[in-house]
């Protein structure tokens, strides 16, 4: 590319808050995006997600805080002073111009002389593998690739900051898939830093450096996916991004925590709260007849199979445990494993490594 992506610039949002009447959109959310990052703003409809992304684009004001492009201050500059480029769910392409104009529109706006956005233009195409469609209408494209001409329109110019809105929600199962990794894989290309927006926890934790998860208008964490999948902050989180079961923790006065009756752990490093709640994913789960395992890495909690769902590649064993609480354990089918023999209302222990129990603040729900 002729653009300059050595120079991305990084993006700090400070205390924002955005009201809509008596709704906070934001409330007084700081997220540093580093030069270069790809960041996902992550949460379910209605978070404030949408919010976040256009008030770093400029196309709403704030109530308070502030928004910086490296040390420049924008929180007040108009959108089009900004610099930034920007994808949208419904590509929002001009209908009546072919695809070399759409992706050219962004040049002519800046007064680019022709050789050079012929140029431009025709590498953007190349990047997204549309050089054959140039001269096509938007009406004969497929969705992906009217998504990729999008793109292309929005990375021409050389922005150091690219802003995209949910950008493959439209497209089928399939086709998201297989352009999340189109995606992640320009973004590696062009190195400009990415602000990302979904509603799908599987594509933040395939396509983000990190992942900043909101919940009504609040940031609840912040992090790489490894760290938000491996240590949740809260009931929230946990739940929304992977599966989880939950149980209830009591504290002894040594600040050791239990469940059923065995030690899972300390009490968190710095934390305050009464209440403590065990986080077990279900793929983190073994099963087994009798505790043979000499391994005191382990911990074993004792329940009964409700139901075995058959997935091709994992089972899905359901249990309820001596106490009521309900656990799902996901199991790989290969040979070794077993699953085959497990049955309905069949009495079993789960076992887990220390290294893989999570604890959050909070009660149980
Ligand atoms: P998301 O993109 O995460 O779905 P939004 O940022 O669009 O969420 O919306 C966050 C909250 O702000 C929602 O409660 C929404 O109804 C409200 N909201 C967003 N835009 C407006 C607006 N222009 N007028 C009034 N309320 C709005
Ligand atoms: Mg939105």
């Amino acid at each position: 590319m002729t653009s300059d992506t050595s120079a991305s610039l990084s993006i700090s949002v400070t205390e924002l808050t955005k009201t809509y009447g008596k709704v906070f959109a934001l409330n007084r959310v700081s997220i540093d995006v580093k030069a270069g990052e790809f960041l996902t703003l992550l949460g379910p409809s209605g978070s404030g997600k949408t919010t976040l992304l256009m008030a770093i684009a400029g196309f709403n004001r704030p109530d308070s805080g502030r928004i910086c492009f490296g040390h420049e201050d924008v929180t007040v500059l108009p959108p089009h002073k900004r610099g930034v480029g920007m994808v949208f769910q419904n590509y929002a392409l001009f209908p009546h111009m072919s695809v070399f104009e759409n992706v050219a529109f962004p040049l002519k706006l800046r007064k680019i002389p022709a050789d050079e956005k012929h140029q431009r233009v025709t590498e953007a195409l190349q990047t997204v593998q549309l050089s054959d469609f140039a001269e096509r209408g938007i009406d004969q494209l497929s969705g992906g690739q009217r998504q990729r001409v999008a793109l292309a329109r929005a990375f021409v110019f050389g922005p150091k900051i690219l802003l995209m809105d949910e950008p493959l929600s439209a497209l089928d199962k399939k086709l998201r898939e297989e352009m999340q990794i189109e995606l992640k894989q320009l973004h590696r290309q062009l190195g400009v830093t990415t602000v990302y927006v979904t509603h799908d926890q599987r594509e933040a934790l395939t396509m983000s450096d990190r992942i900043a998860i909101i919940d009504h208008g609040e940031l609840a964490q912040i992090g790489t996916p490894r760290e938000i999948y491996n240590a949740p902050a809260n009931h929230f989180v946990a739940s929304f991004i992977g599966e989880s079961s939950f149980f209830p923790l009591t504290k002894n006065k040594s600040g050791t925590l239990h469940y059923a009756g065995v030690s899972v752990g300390k009490v968190p490093n710095r934390a305050m709260h009464e209440n403590w709640t065990l986080v077990i994913r279900p793929e983190r789960l073994s099963l087994h007849a009798t505790k043979t395992s000499k391994n005191t890495d382990k911990i074993y909690f004792s329940g009964k199979i409700t139901e075995l769902v058959y997935q091709g590649e994992t089972v899905i064993v359901m249990m309820i445990m001596e106490d009521g609480h309900n656990l799902t354990a996901r199991m790989n089918t290969r040979a070794g494993n077993d699953v085959d023999s497990l049955r309905v209302r069949q009495n079993l222990l789960v076992g887990i490594d220390k290294q893989d129990v999570i604890i959050i603040p909070g009660e149980a729900s």
